[in-house]
C-alpha cells in the first residue's frame, strides 16, 4: 500500500526568517519523518496588520528562499502570495489537498502561535484537515488552547525573534549566525529594516 506524502506547513510572516524558524522546521521534519516542510510566507498576516510596518511579501519570500536554498527538505512557498489577499491557513490546506488528496498535512506552530489558534479563520477545519504540531518557544509565556490535540516535538530552544532582529539591523548590531547568510545578503541588498521601528 502506498501512503501519501507527509507534508509540513510552517506558516509565518518571516520578517526576517531566522535560525529559530529553520531549527524548528528541520527538527520537526526529522522527528515526524516528513517528506517536506513548506515555509509558507503569509501575504497579508491579518493579525499583524496595523501593529507595525510589514516588509513587502515579495521581500519576505525572497529572504525565505535564500534561507532554505541549501537545506534539504525545506522549501519556501509563495502560494499565499500568489493567492493574494489575507492569508488563512485553512485555504492553504484545502488547496494542498485539492492538488493531491492523498497528502497527510502537519501544521507546525511555535507555542505562541499555537495559543492564538482558536482565533484563526475556520479553526475547526484546520484541526480536521491537519495534525497540529507545536514546538516550544523560550521567552514567550503562552498556554495551549484547552482541549486541542497537539503533537509536541522537542527542538533546541532558541530565544530569537524577527522583532529583535529588525531592531538589530536598525542599530547596526550583527545578524551573523542568527539569520542564514543568504538571507542576510538578501535583506542588505533590499535595504530592509534600516529605519528604527516606530
Ligand atoms: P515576529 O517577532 O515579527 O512576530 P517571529 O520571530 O515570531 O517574528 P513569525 O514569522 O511571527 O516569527 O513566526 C512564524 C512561526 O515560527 C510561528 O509559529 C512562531 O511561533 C514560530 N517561531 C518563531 N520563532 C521561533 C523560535 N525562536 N523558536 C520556535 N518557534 C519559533
Ligand atoms: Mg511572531
Amino acid at each position: 500500500m502506498t501512503t501519501g506524502e507527509r507534508l509540513g506547513i510552517f506558516g509565518g510572516t518571516f520578517d526576517p526568517p531566522h535560525v529559530g524558524h529553520l531549527v524548528a522546521a528541520i527538527n520537526v521534519r526529522h522527528a515526524l519523518g516528513l517528506d517536506r516542510v513548506l515555509l509558507t510566507v503569509a501575504n497579508v498576516p491579518w493579525q499583524k496588520v496595523g501593529s507595525r510596518p510589514l516588509s513587502a511579501a515579495e521581500d519576505r519570500l525572497a529572504m525565505v528562499e535564500a534561507a532554505v536554498a541549501d537545506v534539504e527538505g525545506l522549501e519556501a512557498s509563495g502560494r499565499e502570495i500568489a493567492r493574494g489577499g489575507e492569508s488563512y491557513t485553512v485555504d492553504t490546506l484545502e488547496e494542498l489537498l485539492r492538488e493531491d488528496p492523498s497528502r497527510q498535512l502537519f501544521v507546525i506552530v511555535g507555542q505562541d502561535a499555537a495559543a492564538g489558534m482558536p482565533t484563526w479563520e475556520r479553526c475547526d477545519d484546520v484541526r480536521e484537515l491537519a495534525t497540529l504540531v507545536v514546538v516550544e518557544r523560550p521567552g514567550m509565556a503562552s498556554e495551549l488552547p484547552a482541549g486541542w490535540a497537539f503533537q509536541r516535538v522537542q527542538v533546541p530552544r532558541l530565544e530569537i525573534s524577527s522583532t529583535e532582529l529588525r531592531d538589530r539591523v536598525a542599530d547596526g548590531r550583527p545578524l551573523d549566525y542568527l539569520v542564514p547568510r543568504g538571507a542576510i545578503e538578501c535583506l542588505r541588498a533590499r535595504r530592509l529594516y534600516r529605519e528604527p521601528c516606530p
